[in-house]
């Protein structure tokens, strides 16, 4: 994608806009510093909106595969993505808080003239990684990797 698309958070929420992206590689360096991209491809759809208490919102789904690298064994495995959250606008800086007070499970965005929607997206695909990508228990593909007998040098000794 050549051309970042800039919205008015305020004005998308009113107006009910709607976007979809799709994303490749090229557009996410930051998340290419710490994984893959599935076939290079994220797909996310922006949708604007109004509460019935009032509060203007982005909506915001992503769809996309991450190939991470399991820091227990080093082989490479994939993590489904498919999210949707919910950020209401907040107007003013002293407004998020109080948001997050009043609606858990609810994130904020302070409103903006020009927020990147690549950014937007890549910021949340950063959240979902995890802080240390393992495999699930036992789904190790070749855990002697870390077999400490075969590393002589290695000062700790097995606990088994
Ligand atoms: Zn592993």
């Amino acid at each position: 994608m050549t051309n970042r698309p800039v919205i008015d958070t305020l004005e998308f929420a009113k107006k009910e806009q709607t976007q979809d992206l799709e994303l490749r590689s090229v557009d996410l360096a930051r998340l290419t510093d710490e994984s893959t991209i599935v076939n290079d491809i994220v797909t996310a759809n922006i949708t604007g909106g109004t509460q019935t208490d009032g509060k203007p919102f982005i909506d915001l789904k992503i769809l996309s595969g991450l190939r991470l690298t399991c820091q227990r064994c080093l082989g490479l495995f994939d993590l489904q993505i498919n999210s949707n959250s919910r950020f209401i606008i907040a107007l003013r800086e002293n407004e998020l808080s109080e948001v997050s007070l009043e609606e858990q499970h609810v994130n904020t965005v302070l409103a903006e003239k020009e927020l990147d929607l690549v950014d937007f997206v890549e910021e949340e695909l950063l959240l979902a990684l995890p802080m240390v990508p393992l495999h699930g228990e036992g789904k190790c593909e070749s855990p002697r990797l870390l077999d400490i007998e075969t590393n002589p040098t290695n000062p700790f000794k097995r606990l088994k």
